[in-house]
């Protein structure tokens, strides 16, 4: 091993946002290598053209490649835990070029420089034989060689992209209308260009979201394709894969091959619960659900796609009908399509006239806000496939359709004031307070202003009649101000420099949005807010106790902390407004009863900043207790899988305060569960280690998933579908005949109920 031993204070002096900059001072040496080997640089430049050859040209690149990394480490004296870091660091920071591009539309690196940092960190990672699940080079499912069909157009050597295909049929986009006259004249052309004049249309709704082409090979989903430019698009089929409502394998007559269209969108709710979680983290919220759902599409981890709710939504079956005919008309082949599996939008609606279309139109123009998902508008089609092959194409769009756009959900309204509000981690949240307003079937009194910037930006001033608009946001958005209405005396709006409530002067860190303040322990909104996420459901979880009587207990000097919860009695929140006595004592019942609550729960509630729910599982499921965690260091925490340096800082200087120790000591000696509690289970044994168990079927004494807790607790491992490898099969009522052939097939004994209930009394 080159590394040299450990030196503890050079570990200390580290400087962690030197990082990247040492990554790139590695990718300067190694580019300098490439570029006084010119040649090599160039067949690396064409790694992936054609020939097989040339890949053995890269092995000898990789394993030159690593020499020189090697060699740089030696010479900057790295120790295993230094390259550990710059490591882990690297990650971090290729991670957040990705996010950058895919989710911000922002590229802040060039692709060449890129693509050496990901090699730099392949490289590293099999230095220190470590891999990590969740890196950018644990890509699953990404086969370069895997051949894709007769549609391959190129491979792209970048690794920030994903492989594109061209569409075998174009993704057209849709000319738009906007009134009846539009839509009139649209059907007059069409009945002009077939020589009929009883046309039938289908209307649908169409769907904010991505539209992506899928195709389905002998009944089973083969690849998925962005819309990219129409012509060709980007392979985002294991995405793909993680959305429920895209059925892997079709049930039914199909087709042998065809193509699917349709949209991925994020439900509203969906969307809403992302924001909340981000939010709760002390993250930035997303901007809406399409640019959401298609940032999703393009994560380059599946199981972080998975975790995101996307929907799928159909909108067209297409296949080369010379060689089978499975339908006539359009909405004959959506019907046909919900009976192989998909998700047809039970909207659909076939129209015998253009009155008819605007009939659906005028109903689903008001009653969009009560679906699910983001609309705006209804695409038209015409019906028979017939007369969609006669009129054709223009080169952008399809002559048989078109899309009707409702018009934008905006209003004008006077802005009245603007309000500052002070959130629990301190952040300030401009908020404009309107002339009350009907905006998409709702009072808009209240809308979002962003921060300091978005506010100079369009020039908002107190006074001015404001255009106001509501997409997915939670709550309705300022987009502009209808500066022919301005009146010369209205003053530019002057952010606030000192905290509304407490009267601190703000800050603002470099880089952030928005502006904080600073006074954590003084500031009231901070300390009810911290109170208040403290007892939420999924956190403490206690009952009897609301939002509002948290504030109201502030307010009257009862509580300044959490902490403080412990302390009260009956007798002091008697007096309370709207308390009772059998409220209140539900109310002390409940915060005593919070000292149940599991540890990982207890880390989420201290409302760490940026430690969301699953960041204070991970960390308690590391450290096991709160003492470990309070006394990490910062490289320790950040060599924590998924743990960055961000919340690194926020750990470490939560445990730093000195009133935070204070509020913790209070709170063990109360009795909340500081450490992970494992449970010893007394009936443990080892008598069935080394056996392989599969359980099947319904039992009469036991769930499934105590039988298999059962067969753990004592040593055995359950398996998950009957091989050579079983050694007992347990069987319950209607056990699958499938698997019982295949148990006897393979002489593997079948146990039922019974029998295992003695095996597990026998004694050892
Ligand atoms: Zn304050």
């Amino acid at each position: 091993m080159f590394f040299r031993e450990n030196n503890p204070n050079f570990i200390a002096s580290f400087d962690f946002y030197k990082i990247e900059l040492i990554s790139f001072c590695i990718m300067e040496d190694l580019k300098k290598y490439f570029l006084g080997q010119f040649d090599l640089y160039q067949i690396d430049g064409n790694l992936f053209s054609e020939e097989r050859q040339i890949n053995f040209d890269k092995l000898k690149i990789d394993s030159r490649e690593k020499e020189v990394l090697v060699s740089v480490l030696k010479e900057k004296n790295a120790t295993l835990d230094e390259v550990k870091i710059i490591t882990k660091g690297l990650r971090e920071s290729l991670k957040e070029h990705n996010l950058n591009y895919y989710e911000r539309g922002v590229t802040k690196i060039p692709d060449y420089d890129y693509d050496v940092l990901y090699k730099i960190l392949k490289n590293l990672e099999e230095l220190i034989n470590e891999t990590v699940p969740t890196s950018i080079t644990q890509r699953i499912g990404f086969n370069p060689l895997k051949d894709k069909g007769k549609s391959k157009k190129k491979y792209e050597t970048s690794t920030k992209y994903f492989q594109t295909f061209d569409h075998l049929f174009k993704m057209y986009s849709l000319d738009n209308s906007y009134s009846k006259e539009d839509i009139d004249d649209w059907e007059l052309k069409n009945q002009k260009n077939l020589g009929l004049t009883n046309i039938e249309f289908v209307c649908e709704l169409k769907y904010d979201g991505a539209s992506i082409s899928l195709q389905y090979v002998n009944g089973e989903l083969f690849q998925a394709l962005t819309r990219g430019d129409g012509n060709s698009g980007e392979d985002v089929t294991e995405n793909i894969k993680t959305i429920n409502s895209i059925p892997k394998k079709l049930i039914g007559d199909f087709p042998s091959s065809f193509f699917v269209r349709g949209e991925i969108v994020l439900p509203l709710s969906g969307f809403a619960k992302i924001n909340q979680e981000r939010l709760e983290a002390g993250e930035q919220v997303y901007m809406n659900p399409r640019n959401t759902a298609s940032g999703t599409l393009k994560l380059k981890n599946p199981l972080e796609a998975a975790k995101r709710p996307l929907e799928f939504l159909i909108y067209s079956v297409i296949m080369d009908r010379s060689i089978n005919v499975y339908f006539d008309n359009h909405f004959e082949s959506l019907e046909k399509a919900k009976k192989w599996g998909f998700n047809v939008p039970y909207q659909s609606k076939l129209c015998k006239s253009s009155n008819e279309v605007m009939e659906f139109i005028n109903y689903w123009n008001t009653e969009r806000h009560d679906l699910p998902y983001e609309t705006d508008g209804v695409v038209v089609k015409v019906n028979n496939l017939h007369f969609q092959d006669e009129l054709g194409f223009t080169a952008k769009s399809p002559r048989w359709a078109i899309a009707y756009k409702f018009k934008a959900e905006q209003v004008s309204t006077k802005l009245n004031s603007i309000s500052y509000q002070v959130g629990r981690t301190g952040a300030i949240t401009p908020v404009a307070n309107l002339k009350p307003v009907q905006l998409a079937g709702t009072t808009v009194k209240r809308a979002s202003l962003h921060n300091a910037d978005q506010i100079e930006k369009l020039d908002i001033r107190v006074g001015d009649e404001v255009f106001v608009e509501k997409g997915g946001e939670i709550i309705p958005k300022i987009i502009g101000v209808d500066f022919s209405k301005r009146s010369l005396d209205l003053l530019p709006t002057k952010y606030i420099t000192h905290c509304p409530e407490c009267h601190t002067e703000l800050v603002r860190n470099a880089g952030e949005a928005n502006h904080y303040c600073p006074n954590f322990y003084g500031c009231p909104p901070q300390i009810i807010g911290r109170i208040q996420h403290y007892i939420s459901r999924k956190a403490m979880d206690i009952e009897g106790l609301g939002g509002e009587t948290v504030a109201l207990l502030f307010k009257n000097g009862l509580v300044h902390n959490y902490a403080d919860l412990y302390e009260l009695k009956v007798e002091d929140i008697l007096h309370l407004e709207r308390m009772a006595k059998k409220s209140a004592e539900n109310l002390v019942n409940g915060v005593q009863k919070s000292i149940e609550i599991p540890f990982e729960s207890v880390l989420f509630a201290l409302g760490i900043r940026f430690v969301g729910e699953t960041v204070a599982k991970k960390l308690a499921k590391h450290y096991k207790n709160i003492t470990a965690l309070s006394q990490a260091s910062l490289m320790e925490l950040i060599l924590v899988d998924e743990i960055g340096e961000r919340i690194a800082r926020s750990v470490i200087e939560f445990f730093e305060n000195e009133e935070n120790q204070k509020i913790i000591e209070r709170l063990k000696s109360y009795g909340v569960q500081f450490e992970i509690v494992e449970k010893i289970n007394p009936n443990a044994t080892e008598k069935f280690i080394g056996k392989t168990f599969v359980v099947s079927g319904v039992f009469a004494q036991f769930s499934r998933d105590e039988l298999k807790k059962t067969i753990e607790d004592n040593g055995g491992k359950v398996g998950s579908s009957i091989s050579a490898k079983t050694d007992f099969v347990v069987a319950g009522d209607n056990m699958g005949p499938a698997k019982l052939e295949k148990a006897n097939k393979l002489n593997i004994p079948i146990l039922s109920e019974e029998d295992f209930i003695t095996k597990l009394n026998e004694s050892e």
